[in-house]
C-alpha cells in the first residue's frame, strides 16, 4: 500500500512523519535536507553518538544512515539501534559511496532494510524512502491493533505479558519494588443476566476508562486480562502505594455510580482487588506472581468483595 493512502486511513499519524539523517559530512546532509525539506519533519545527526541518542530521543519513523564516519561507523551504529527494544523497529537506510556487494551485506546483517548510492539521486531516495516508511507504518499499526483490546481499546493480554517481563527484569537487576494488581467486577454474570450483553460491554468499558484514569504515572498500565478481570502493573511502587492506588480505583468504579440492582455487594458495581507487591531476588519467581495476585482477589471476593486484599 502506498504511504499516502496509508497516511489517509490512519488517524493517528496527523503530525508530519520524522526522518533522521545520519551523516559526518554538512554537504550530505544538506542535500538530503533539500530533497525532504517540507515533506517529514527531519533530524540531523553528525556522528554515530549523536545518531544514537536522537534515535532514543526523538524516536524517528526512518533513519538515513552514512556508512563511513569517525569514531563509530554507520554498521555499528545500526547494530546498537537494532538491539535496543525501544530503536529496534525503525527502519535504517544506508546511504554510502562504496557499492559493492560485501559492504552492502554487511548493511544488510547489521539490520538495515536499504542501500543508497552517494551522491543520491532525487526521484530514488524519494521513492525508496516513501516505501519504507509505508512498511514501518503498517508494522505500527498492526502491532498496535495485535496489543490492544478490542472492547475496551486498552492494552491486552499479550501486551501485559510482555511489560511484566520486562518490569519484572528491570525490577530485579535494579532492585525496586514492583506490584501487580488483578482486578475483578463483582457479580458481573448476574449484571449481564439482567442488563443484557450489551449493557454488559458497555460497563466494562467504562470500568476500563476508570481505571486507566486513575493509573497515576502512565496509561499504559491498565490491561484488559480477561472477560471481566483487568490487571495493573505499578513500577517502582511498594503494597503501600500499590493499596493507595487500589483504593482509588474502588473509588473511580463506585462513583461511575453504575446501577447494578442485582448485586448483593452494593446498588451500584464495583470491583475487588487482590494485590502482590515485590522487590524480585532469586527467591520470587514471575510465574508465581499471577498466581498470588489472584488468590488475594479470591480473599477479597470472600472478604465481602468491593475491597482489596494483598499477598503476604
Ligand atoms: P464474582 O463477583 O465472584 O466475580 O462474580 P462474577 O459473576 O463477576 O464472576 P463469574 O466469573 O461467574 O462471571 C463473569 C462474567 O463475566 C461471566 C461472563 O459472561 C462475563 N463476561 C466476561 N467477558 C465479558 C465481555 O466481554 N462482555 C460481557 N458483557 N460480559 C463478559
Ligand atoms: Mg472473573
Ligand atoms: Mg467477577
Amino acid at each position: 500500500m502506498m504511504l499516502d493512502n496509508l497516511l489517509e486511513i490512519l488517524p493517528q499519524r496527523q503530525e508530519k512523519l520524522r526522518v533522521l539523517i545520519v551523516d559526518d559530512q554538512p554537504i550530505n546532509i544538506r542535500a538530503l535536507h533539500e530533497v525532504f525539506r517540507g515533506e517529514y519533519h527531519l533530524i540531523m545527526a553528525t556522528n554515530g553518538q549523536q545518531a544514537i541518542e536522537q534515535a532514543r530521543k526523538q524516536l524517528p519513523d526512518l533513519i538515513l544512515l552514512d556508512v563511513v564516519m569517525p569514531d563509530m561507523n554507520g554498521y555499528d551504529v545500526c547494530q546498537q539501534l537494532k538491539s535496543d527494544a525501544q530503536t529496534a523497529s525503525i527502519p535504517v537506510i544506508f546511504v554510502t559511496t562504496q557499492s559493492n556487494p560485501d559492504e552492502e551485506a554487511l548493511g544488510f546483517e547489521a539490520g538495515a532494510v536499504d542501500f543508497i548510492i552517494k551522491p543520491v539521486n532525487p526521484v530514488i531516495v524519494r521513492a525508496r524512502v516513501r516505501t519504507h516508511l509505508a512498511l514501518k507504518l503498517q508494522y505500527d499499526f498492526v502491532r498496535s491493533i495485535a496489543l490492544q483490546d478490542g472492547l475496551t481499546g486498552i492494552p491486552n493480554r499479550r501486551r501485559f505479558d510482555d511489560d511484566f517481563a520486562s518490569y519484572w527484569g528491570q525490577a530485579r537487576r535494579e532492585q525496586w519494588p514492583l506490584s501487580l494488581l488483578l482486578i475483578d467486577v463483582d457479580h458481573f454474570k448476574l449484571y449481564n443476566d439482567h442488563y443484557g450483553h450489551v449493557a454488559g460491554d458497555v460497563c466494562l468499558r467504562s470500568v476500563a476508562q476508570a481505571l486507566v484514569k486513575t493509573a497515576r504515572r502512565s496509561t499504559d498500565l491498565v490491561y484488559r486480562y480477561g472477560g471481566e478481570e483487568f490487571a495493573c502493573l505499578l513500577p517502582h511502587t511498594d503494597l503501600q502505594g500499590a493499596e493507595q492506588c487500589a483504593a482509588s480505583m474502588l473509588e473511580a468504579v463506585a462513583a461511575l455510580n453504575i446501577e447494578h440492582c442485582k448485586s448483593a455487594t452494593a446498588p451500584v458495581v464495583s470491583i475487588s482487588i487482590g494485590i502482590v507487591s515485590v522487590i524480585p531476588d532469586q527467591d520470587h519467581k514471575q510465574e508465581n506472581m499471577v498466581e498470588l495476585a489472584d488468590k488475594a482477589l479470591y480473599d477479597a471476593k470472600h472478604a465481602g468483595r468491593n475491597g482489596y486484599r494483598s499477598s503476604v
